[in-house]
């Protein structure tokens, strides 16, 4: 066997036709930055995602970091983050100047744990990010319930999670406002990097478009200390078709999923759980094992590539030696870094997902 961790040969070579017709187009165009393909996908992603108003920007970090930024979160000011994400989340509440004040997960669906939340909210505390890890919807009901009693917002970082539900309701729609990444690898990729923001509000919509483009209203008329972060043309232009196709491709994720939940038998293996309202779109299939390494190095040997998400913990990390955390600080964040391994999923796996079984299940 010979299996990548992640592949997308099988989703770009149905599209292929499609995909260089339309980057021809574009490149026949010579219109690059702020067009009509960035138009039409931002119109046809808020569609998708039932939402009023998206932004395209440069990447998922800049979404959430435009999305704090149009709130006005700043210096002394808190925001409250899984102890348990990639650190792009961490980052941005940094790079506005605010403290990332960290809660530790539900193991079983590796989502911050609504429970713990309320005991961390202080009078500096300005929002909560509720990170939609590995494709599923945190619990939104039990988070937006807390942040309502307190008058705080809560974000979605819905970076992994394109297309997933909560409730009935999409990914992008459960909070105040929602950062996605476009990244090659998520489950809606696009050939570089690119992001965008979702939100019914649209005088935060307004906002985050100025911010991003300069801090212009109007050209050469500068309102703020903006930056640059917008999504281009041709990577518009790609997502639009892959767009069309993602709720097809999700559904094969859930397919392989549940081939790998009712395959893998084995005591050594702890399997991840879906939340009963929600419909995960598996951006990582994620398992613990106690024997990690030896997993890893066996399957690796059986022609298996896997990752880790994450090695390190966010506050174990140097980058965040400022913060003045411990080693056993945030217990579930460190065994999750220890003990996760992300099995291969990505759309075209399917055919394979029976030998993968087969040899977790005789791991000893
Ligand atoms: C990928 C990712 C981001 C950042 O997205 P980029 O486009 O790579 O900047 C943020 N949060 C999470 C949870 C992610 O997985």
């Amino acid at each position: 066997m010979n299996i990548p961790f992640v592949s997308l040969n099988l989703m770009h070579k149905e599209i292929e036709t499609e995909m260089l017709d339309t980057v021809k187009r574009v490149y026949e165009k010579g219109w690059f930055i702020q067009g009509e393909e960035n138009k039409l996908f931002e119109e046809e992603f808020a569609q998708y995602c039932g939402a009023g108003y998206c932004v395209g920007c440069g990447s998922g970090l800049d979404a959430l970091y435009l999305i704090l930024k149009a709130m006005g979160i700043g210096d002394g000011d808190e925001v409250i983050i899984p102890s348990h994400t990639f650190i792009a989340t961490a980052l941005a509440v940094s790079y506005v100047g605010a403290r990332p004040v960290f809660v530790e997960p539900e193991i079983q669906f590796y989502n911050i744990n609504p429970l713990l939340i309320e005991e961390k909210i202080t009078k500096n505390t300005k929002a909560i990010i509720a990170v939609h890890l590995y494709g599923q919807c945190a619990n939104m009901n039990l988070i937006c319930k807390i942040a309502d009693r307190y008058g705080i917002k809560v974000i979605e970082d819905a970076a992994q999670a394109h297309g997933s539900t909560f409730n009935g309701k999409k990914a992008g729609t459960l909070g105040y406002a929602a950062a996605f990444s476009f990244y090659p690898g998520k489950n809606l990729g696009a050939l570089g990097d690119g992001g965008a923001v979702v939100t019914d509000d649209k005088e935060l919509a307004d906002r985050i478009r100025i911010i991003a483009n300069y801090g212009s209203d109007v050209k050469y008329r500068h309102v703020c200390q903006g930056n640059n972060s917008r999504l281009d043309e041709l990577q518009a232009s790609v997502l639009r078709i892959k767009l069309k196709n993602l709720e097809r491709w999700n559904d094969n994720r859930r397919k392989i999923a549940k081939k790998y939940l009712s395959g893998i038998k084995n005591d050594k293996v702890v399997l991840p759980e879906e939340y009963h309202k929600n419909k995960h779109v598996w951006h990582i299939f994620a398992i613990r094992c106690k024997e990690r390494e030896k997993l890893e190095k066996y399957l690796k040997k059986n022609g298996i590539m896997t990752a880790r998400h994450y090695p390190i913990p966010i506050h174990m990390q140097k980058a965040y030696n400022s913060l003045g955390a411990r080693q056993g600080d945030f217990p579930l964040a460190e065994l999750i870094s220890e003990t996760e391994l992300s099995l291969p999923m990505y759309y075209g796996l399917e055919e394979n997902v029976d030998d993968i079984i087969t040899v977790i299940n005789q791991f000893s």
